[in-house]
């Protein structure tokens, strides 16, 4: 079996709002991010992973920022672009890790919700999705709640 790893990694900063995008799901807090998209952390690293792992560049060249039609972008609609690029080339995902890296807000409450959500726009099984969260001791922007970052990982294989 052929398999290739692609790993990715995103940051937006906090701003105006009342409401975080993660994983697909929204979650209510006291601040929002700024963003071109929805600004949602988790699925752009993961999207960045799946066009990694395949050799496909990354998501400023499939979506770029200047393109108004992804303008308040579903991040969503990101991630299932790459994974149907990938599907063309007759790859599939065997799992994904992400993790979140932030002082707030909190992700043990949609932690579950997260996952099903990530699950759901990959095409897998919420068991082929681990979620991650930890914060930076206090420490640099993250710590001092400036905003907000996500690493993943993805594995993909074609027989
Ligand atoms: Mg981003």
């Amino acid at each position: 079996m052929n398999m290739r790893v692609g790993s990715g990694f995103d940051v937006h900063a906090f701003g105006p709002g009342n409401v975080v995008m993660l994983g697909g799901v929204p979650v209510p807090w006291e601040r929002g991010v700024v963003a071109h998209s929805d600004g949602d952390v988790l699925l752009h690293a993961l999207t960045d992973a799946l066009l990694g792992a395949a050799g496909l560049g990354d998501i400023g060249q499939h979506f770029p920022d200047t393109d108004p039609r992804w303008r308040g972008a579903a991040s969503v609609q990101f991630v299932e672009h790459a994974v149907r690029l990938l599907a063309e080339a007759g790859w599939r995902v065997v799992n994904a890790d992400l993790t979140l890296l932030a002082e707030a807000p909190r992700v043990n409450p949609v932690r579950a919700r997260i996952v099903e959500s990530v699950a759901r726009c990959l095409g897998v099984t919420s068991q082929q999705v681990n979620l991650k969260a930890t914060t930076t001791e206090k420490l640099g922007f993250l710590g001092r709640a400036e905003g907000l970052a996500a690493q993943a990982v993805v594995l993909i294989a074609r027989s």
